[in-house]
């Protein structure tokens, strides 16, 4: 057990944070407007040390010294999606997961990280990937190599799990950029883009491999870099800046924001009527209230004739998170299946015949838990879905 008021904790750096919490209880819940919880971690722990509140009094009890770092304290911290609900709802505006990091980056400096977190992260300085697959492999999707390593002004960042385990979402977005006419380029030496280093409370491997994606874009001349994976693009647009100390030589930009722009500037256009077909939009916590990616989506969705988007009555800022966030699905599956199927329940209750997302977490979240239900609604890639019915001009 680490001793109450030791000098380095990361914490002190958040400590106003902590201080400014209200214990309002706001983060929790909407219960004001009905029995809507915000919190997966709170609604799976059952205890509100379990929920952003319970969390700022721990933080604050380790400021003061009268709570040590120890065990009891990794679940606590650690099986939280980070999907950004209670920071998005606080009533003081406290960016709570700024206090989560510095707790993360307190327990890994003392050894306390989930065990299985651990260990995917310990193969991942290894393989520069999370699934333990060889290197060289990564790009083994690509049907022509003649884009890797291309000098060229735009860049398609691939992300591990696209690239290892959903390769048709992978193979979906080279497809669409391809089609579009943009002149892209694709990493022979992509590492993965640092998101689960920090999650699990390691900032320093963090580093090492943001600086190496960097600086390979910044060689090939990339002034805009293209991200399927909303939590690679958010390691690169709001944590690289900080972590490395420096601006970003390069725009960030998901996916939806490029076909959206090319919706609007007629270069994309949905020709064939979609007569009946009703769908529902899933935001990924880390596209909508990480990065403020809510419109492009459904702009390309609205832009398809005939099709009628069934919101969630918890869409946008308060979408209810899929589950699948910041890797909880290693050490805490419980909370990945109960929020999973929550979630899924309500992408039923909106009566589509297809939900939509865009971000591999979530797609692989609710593939399984659509095989889990049984459900008859087909869970799809809202990139999938613009290759088959889009026309490019
Ligand atoms: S980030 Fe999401 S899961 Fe974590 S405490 Fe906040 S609301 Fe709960
Ligand atoms: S909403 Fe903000 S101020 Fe209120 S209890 Fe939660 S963290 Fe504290």
């Amino acid at each position: 057990m680490s001793k109450p008021n030791e000098p380095d904790l990361r914490l002190r750096s958040v400590a106003q944070s902590t201080y400014e919490c209200l214990r309002c209880a706001f983060c929790f819940d909407l219960s004001w407007l009905g029995p809507v919880n915000l919190c997966p971690s709170y609604a799976w722990g059952a205890f509100e040390s379990y929920g952003a509140r319970g969390r700022m009094t721990i933080a604050r009890a380790i400021l003061e010294g009268e709570l040590a770092y120890d065990e009891s304290l990794i679940p606590r911290v650690f099986a939280c999606t980070e999907c950004r609900a209670c920071a998005d709802h606080c009533f003081k505006y406290i960016d709570t997961n700024k206090v989560y990091t510095a707790l993360r980056q307190d327990l890994a400096a003392r050894g306390l990280i989930p065990p299985q977190l651990a260990a995917a992260v310990d193969g991942l300085a290894e393989s520069h990937n999370l699934y333990g697959e060889p290197h060289a492999n990564r790009q083994a999707w690509l049907k022509h190599r003649e884009r890797l390593d291309k000098p060229a002004r735009v860049a398609f960042f691939v992300g591990c799990t696209p690239a290892y385990v959903r390769r048709t979402m992978a193979g979906d977005a080279y497809a669409a950029l391809e089609a579009s006419g943009l002149d892209f380029t694709v990493l022979g030496d992509e590492w993965c883009c640092g998101h689960p280093f920090l999650a699990a409370g390691q900032r320093e491997r963090a580093a090492e491999v943001m600086r190496h994606n960097v600086d390979t874009l910044t060689r090939l001349g990339v002034e805009r870099v293209v991200f399927d994976c909303p939590g690679c693009m958010r390691a690169f647009r709001e944590d690289a800046p900080e972590v490395l100390g420096e601006p970003l030589p390069f725009a960030a930009v998901h996916i939806t924001e490029e076909l959206a722009r090319q919706v609007q500037e007629g270069r994309l256009r949905f020709d064939v009527f979609q007569s009946g077909v009703v769908v529902t939009y899933h935001d990924p916590c880390t596209l909508g209230r990480g990065l403020g990616v809510y419109d492009a989506p459904r702009a390309i969705i609205e832009a398809m004739p005939g099709m009628r988007l069934a919101e969630m009555p918890r869409h946008k800022r308060d979408a209810y998170c899929c589950g699948a966030g910041s890797f909880v699905r290693y050490d805490y599956p419980g909370l990945v299946e109960k929020t999973g199927v929550e979630r899924f329940r309500e992408i039923e209750a909106t009566g589509a015949q297809v939900a939509l997302t865009t971000c591999p977490a979530c797609l692989t979240q609710f593939q399984h838990i659509h095989g889990k239900l049984q459900s008859r609604v087909q869970v799809m890639d809202l990139v999938a879905l613009v290759n088959r019915i889009g026309r490019w001009r």
